[in-house]
């Protein structure tokens, strides 16, 4: 199995795959399926798992709908909110409401919602209203009829004919169930000005069995009518088409004529398979048998309603089951990715700061505490490594600087004042150096100075400029009458020996100071 990757991005232009699969998901279902079947396992895994997970869940594969859906949304919930987290949302409430977990669909529909309008996503805003309406239109239907509503001016402003039309059938169902005809009746209406109503057999059989028992239930004469549309709708191929006209109509028919009807539907349904309507036909055959005084025969029909009842209760349940069990480990799968990411962050936080330890105390390692300057055993390591590098070409260069007559300034001024020329020395040094100098303290009041790839000559230039600067800096700032000068030695080597090369800057430093201090000497 490709294990996606959350954090990589996936940005789904228009052209892009996973929106041409999401938008071909109606119209042409296999384009679809091949488009986000590419997709899995890529940047953009979560979103085509979306679409897949939609058409898993429309060839009736709950199960794995609710599998697909559930690990989508896990990586999704990790991304920044989109579009695809509220596709995602839809589609699990969708199927939290068929496996009869109602109060699990509600609270994904309101995520749905709030996420719909901090993203100010108008397709999603609309669906998440029209959606968390009609499943709320048994338990709230105040909320619903409101958000249905509310529905209706969103699919409006998106010019979206269709969820106008589908909005409208279904608050005037919810209407129709309050008890309230005249409401229910103006939505069916609005719903028939639908202009492409022909193309949905199943809208139009459900919209004239509400039309048709609104006017009975207003003793309106077109009933009539609108019985003979439901007619024509008896011999439709579609089971659910045919069986919505024959219950509607039996359920307002003389018990001969309703047990004809649901008989016809039956026998026409038997055909084509078991449907969900069919227990409902039994039941109202039962009924029909039943008033007619045929017991036996109402009695084979209400065996038969329980029959399927009960298989149709079994299956559920066991989808039920299933996906219950592949929500769990969902869960856990999530709960285990979001204690990872927790204890990944908080151990990168820990590594950092100790690379950061680490840094300060390699670099405390090589630095002279009162000077901020190397120190030395940093001088030897890293001038052993330089000075591998040194040949007739790019020799190394060093000097030795030491302070003239420091002891007399530690005698006559005490050993803090000596601290602080030290300090301001090295200050001095610091800014002579070159980068890819190394200044260091050697020890006491002498320091050296390394340089790469130059000569003693060129070096000495250098160091002319130091000695001069040490003269002219403001020493009587530390105390008065203070004076400070510097002796330095310069050497360099061609050949991979420090010692030697600094064995020869500390000569010519004596050699310096026998000749009587602040001077530099690179020659013998
Ligand atoms: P010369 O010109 O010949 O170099 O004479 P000098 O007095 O500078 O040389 P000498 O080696 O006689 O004295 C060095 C003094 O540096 C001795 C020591 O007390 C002092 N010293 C060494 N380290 C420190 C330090 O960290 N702080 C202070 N204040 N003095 C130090
Ligand atoms: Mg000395
Ligand atoms: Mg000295």
């Amino acid at each position: 199995m490709t294990h996606p990757t959350p954090d990589a991005p996936c940005q789904p232009s228009s052209d892009h795959a996973v929106g041409l699969a999401w938008a071909a998901r109606d119209d042409s279902p296999e384009r679809a399926s091949l488009l986000s079947s590419a997709e899995l396992g890529g940047p953009c895994d979560a979103q085509a798992g979306v679409t897949s997970g939609y058409l898993l869940w429309r060839d009736g594969a709950l199960p794995q709908a609710v599998e697909r859906i559930g690990r989508s949304l896990m990586h999704l919930r990790q991304q920044p909110p989109s579009v695809w987290l509220g596709r995602g949302l839809n589609i699990l409430a969708a199927l939290q409401s068929q496996l009869n977990r109602p109060d699990l669909a509600v609270s994904l529909y309101e995520e749905q919602l709030t996420l719909a309008r901090s993203i100010h996503d108008p397709e999603l805003l609309a669906t998440a209203l029209h959606d968390l309406g009609v499943e709320l239109r048994f338990s709230d239907p105040e909320r619903a009829r409101q958000h249905i509503t509310d529905s209706i001016t969103a699919f409006r402003a998106l010019k979206y004919d269709f969820g106008v039309a589908v909005a409208h059938l279904n608050l005037a169902e919810a209407e129709q169930y309050s008890g309230h005809p005249h409401e229910a009746l103006g939505h069916v209406q609005a719903a028939l000005t639908y202009p492409l109503l022909r193309q949905h057999p199943l809208m139009t059989a459900e919209l004239q069995a509400t039309l048709f028992g609104v006017y009975h239930a207003l003793g309106d004469p077109r009933a009539a009518g609108s019985a003979a549309e439901l007619r024509a709708l008896t011999t439709h191929p579609h089971p659910e088409v045919h069986l919505t006209a024959a219950l509607a109509l039996a359920a307002h028919a003389a018990p001969p004529e309703a047990a004809a009807l649901l008989e016809a539907a039956l026998q026409r349904a038997r055909e084509l398979g078991s449907h969900t309507l069919l227990p409902a036909v039994h039941e109202q055959l039962s009924a029909a048998h039943a008033r007619q005084g045929h017991h036996d025969r109402a009695l084979h029909h209400l065996h038969e309603t329980l029959r399927l009842t009960r298989e149709r209760h079994a299956a559920e349940r066991h989808q039920s089951f299933q996906s219950f069990e592949v929500l769990q480990r969902i869960q856990a799968l999530q709960e285990v990715a979001e204690q990872e990411r927790t204890r990944n962050t908080e151990l990168s936080a820990h590594l950092q700061e100790l690379r950061a330890l680490n840094s300060r105390i390699r670099e405390l390692g090589r630095t002279d505490h009162l000077t901020q300057l190397f120190n030395r055993e940093h001088l030897f390591n890293e001038g052993e490594r330089l000075v591998l590098s040194a040949t007739g070409r790019t020799p190394l260069a060093g000097a030795i600087i030491d302070i003239d007559h420091f002891k007399r300034i530690n005698d006559t001024w005490g050993h803090q004042l000596g601290d602080a020329v030290l300090r301001q020395l090295a200050d001095l040094i610091r800014a002579a150096a070159q980068p890819g100098d190394l200044p260091a303290r050697y020890g006491g009041e002498e320091f050296v100075l390394l340089r790469p790839g130059a000569t003693a000559t060129q070096l000495a230039v250098t160091c002319r400029a130091l000695n001069a600067h040490v003269q002219q800096h403001p020493w009587h700032t530390l105390t008065p009458d203070l004076r400070v000068t510097v002796s330095i030695g310069v050497a360099d080597t061609t050949t991979p020996d420090l010692d030697t090369m600094l064995g020869t800057a500390d000569r010519r430093l004596y050699s310096v100071k026998r000749s009587g201090r602040n001077a530099v000497q690179h020659l013998d």
